[in-house]
C-alpha cells in the first residue's frame, strides 16, 4: 500500500575504505516503509566485487588499528556513544521508517547500543594475556591479539541494536569489520554506522559497509566466507541462513559466532501473582509485534491459575493498538514485509483448521497483524513446528512444573525463556533444566543488557555476544614463550 508522503526519498551510498562509493555496477535498490509501502531510500546495491573491495581495505586498515592506543579506541567509541545519543530523534525515525519500529522499542534500541558504545571503550584496556609458569624455564605467556578481519551480518529486526553489536566488540578488540546489514534495514542496521563511527575518528578502512539488494545476500556471504583475510564471521538471523553460513565457513575452518531462532517458553507457575505474570506475558509476546528472536511464543501456565491468567492475558492482548508506528500509543507495527505478514497468516490459519482455538486478535489489519493469542495448538501445525516470526503466542495449560519444562523443552530451538513465580528458589532449580542459553526467573524472555553474555544453543547458535565472552570470540589466544639465554637438546 502507498500512501502519500512528503518523506523525501534519501540516497545511499556503501561505505568502503573511509569513502562513500556507488556499487561497482552502479546499481541501487529501494528501501521500503513496512507500514506505508513508500521508498524512503535509493541504496547501492552490491555484489561480490564491492564485498571483496570492503574486505580489502580492512585487510590493509588492520595493522595501524590493532597497534593504535587503546585510548584512541576508547576515545572514538565514547564519541560514537555521544553523537548517537545526539541523534537519537533522527534515527529513531529511521528504524519506524525502515523497519516499523514502535516509539518504545526504538528508545530501548537506542539507550541500549549508546550504553554498549560505552562498554566497549573500556575493552580497549583488557587485559591482553597471562604469564603462565613453565617447567622448563621458559617465560611463557597466553597471549591475545585481534584476529584480522571480522564479517558481521546482521538482520533488520533490531536494526540498531543487532548491528551495532555485529561492530562493536570486534573493532574495540582491535580488529577491522566489514559489515553487510539487512537488505530491509541498510541504513538504520548499517550504513548509520558510517557515519557516526567517521565522525568519531575512526581511520579509513576500519569499518566497511556494503549493502545489497533484496535476493542478493549470497554473493556478498560468500565473500566474507571464502577471503582468507575475514578470520571470523559473526551472523545474527535465521537458523536456515545461519546453519549454511556455518557450513560454508566450516569448510573454510572459520569460527562463527551465531544466534539465531527461537521458539522460546515462558512458564506461569501457580504461584505467580496473576497481573504481573499477564503484564509480562503480553510484553514478552507482543512486543515489536513479536519480531524478537526471545519474544515468548509459547506460553505454559499451571493449572490452578490458568483460567483467570488465561481470560486476563486475552483482554489486555485485545487492548492493544495496532496500526501506525509513528504514534506513539501503538504497540503493535506493522511486519516488515508482505511476506511475513502472508506467513503469520497462513500459520494461524493452518493452526485453526487443525483445531486450535483463537483467544484473542487472529487477523490482519493492513500491513499489521493484530495481536494474537491461540490454545489448543495442535502439535502437528507449522506454527507449533517453526518459528513464526508475528505478534502470535500460544497458550498451554499444564499440571506441574515438571511437565511445563517438558513442554518448554520440546523445541530444537534453545535461545531464551521465562519462569514467573514469586518463589525464587524454586525457579533458580528450574532454571537449570531448562535448555536455553537464557533463563529470566520471575521474568519474560525478552531483554538485553550490553555486559551479558547473550546467545544461544541448541538450533538457536553458538558464541555469545556481550560481556566479557567477546574477548574470547574476537581475539586469538596464543602461546608465546621466551627462552632465557640457552637449553640443551637432545640431539
Ligand atoms: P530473517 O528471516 O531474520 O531476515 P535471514 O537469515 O534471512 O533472517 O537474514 C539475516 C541476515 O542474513 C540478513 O542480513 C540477510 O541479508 C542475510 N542473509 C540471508 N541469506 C544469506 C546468505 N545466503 N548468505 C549470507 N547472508 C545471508
Amino acid at each position: 500500500m502507498a500512501t502519500e508522503t512528503t518523506q523525501t526519498v534519501r540516497e545511499f551510498q556503501q561505505f568502503i575504505g573511509g569513502e562513500w562509493v556507488d556499487a561497482a555496477e552502479g546499481a541501487a535498490f529501494d528501501d521500503l516503509d513496512p507500514f506505508t509501502g513508500d521508498v524512503v531510500a535509493r541504496v547501492a546495491a552490491a555484489g561480490r566485487e564491492d564485498a571483496r573491495r570492503a574486505v580489502e581495505a580492512a585487510s590493509s586498515a588492520f595493522p595501524a588499528w590493532w597497534q593504535a592506543p587503546p585510548a584512541e579506541k576508547q576515545r572514538v567509541f565514547l564519541k560514537a556513544a555521544d553523537l548517537l545519543d545526539s541523534r537519537s530523534e533522527d534515527v529513531g525515525g529511521w528504524l519506524t521508517r525502515e523497519t516499523g519500529s514502535a516509539f518504545g522499542f526504538s528508545m530501548f534500541q537506542l539507550h541500549f547500543v549508546s550504553g554498549l558504545f560505552r562498554q566497549v571503550a573500556g575493552l580497549a584496556y583488557a587485559p591482553i594475556g597471562e604469564v603462565i609458569p613453565s617447567d622448563i624455564g621458559q617465560f611463557a605467556m597466553g597471549l591475545r591479539r585481534p584476529v584480522g578481519v571480522v564479517g558481521a551480518i546482521a538482520p533488520w529486526n533490531a536494526a540498531l541494536i543487532l548491528s551495532a553489536r555485529s561492530i562493536a566488540a570486534p573493532l574495540a578488540l582491535g580488529n577491522t569489520v566489514v559489515l553487510k546489514p539487512s537488505e530491509l534495514s541498510p541504513y538504520s542496521g548499517g550504513l548509520l554506522w558510517g557515519e557516526i563511527f567517521a565522525e568519531a575518528g575512526l581511520p579509513p578502512g576500519v569499518l566497511n559497509i556494503v549493502t545489497h539488494a533484496p535476493g542478493e545476500a549470497q554473493a556478498i556471504g560468500d565473500e566474507l566466507v571464502e577471503y582468507p583475510a575475514v578470520r571470523r564471521i559473526n551472523f545474527t538471523g535465521s537458523t536456515a541462513t545461519g546453519r549454511k553460513l556455518a557450513e560454508a565457513a566450516g569448510a573454510q575452518l572459520k569460527r562463527v559466532v551465531l544466534e539465531l531462532g527461537g521458539y522460546n517458553p515462558l512458564i506461569v507457575l501457580a504461584d505467580a501473582d496473576v497481573e504481573y505474570a499477564v503484564n509480562a506475558a503480553a510484553f514478552g509476546a507482543f512486543m515489536h509485534q513479536g519480531q524478537i528472536c526471545m519474544s515468548a511464543r509459547k506460553i505454559l501456565v499451571e493449572r490452578p491459575i490458568a483460567d483467570e491468567f488465561v481470560s486476563k492475558l486475552a483482554e489486555k492482548t485485545k487492548g492493544l493498538k495496532a496500526g501506525d508506528p509513528r504514534e506513539h500509543d501503538t504497540v503493535i507495527g506493522p511486519l516488515i514485509t508482505e511476506s511475513a505478514l502472508d506467513l503469520v497468516r497462513s500459520r494461524v490459519d493452518q493452526a485453526v483448521e487443525k483445531g486450535a482455538k483463537v483467544l484473542a486478535g487472529g487477523d490482519a489489519v493492513g500491513s499489521c497483524y493484530q495481536a494474537t493469542l491461540l490454545a489448543d495448538v495442535p502439535e502437528d501445525s507449522e506454527f507449533a513446528k517453526n518459528e513464526t516470526f508475528g505478534p502470535v503466542a500460544a497458550i498451554a495449560v499444564v499440571d506441574s512444573a515438571d511437565e511445563a519444562v517438558e513442554k518448554a523443552n520440546a523445541t530444537s530451538y534453545g535461545l531464551s525463556s521465562g519462569i514467573i513465580t514469586s518463589d525464587a528458589d524454586r525457579g533458580l532449580v528450574l532454571a537449570q533444566q531448562i535448555e536455553a542459553g537464557i533463563v529470566h526467573v520471575n521474568d519474560q524472555p525478552v531483554g538485553d543488557e550490553p555486559q551479558m553474555p547473550f546467545g544461544g544453543v541448541k538450533d538457536s547458535g553458538f558464541g555469545r555476544f556481550g560481556g566479557t565472552a567477546v574477548i574470547d570470540e574476537f581475539t586469538e589466544l596464543r602461546w608465546v614463550t621466551v627462552t632465557r639465554g640457552s637449553h640443551p637438546f637432545p640431539f
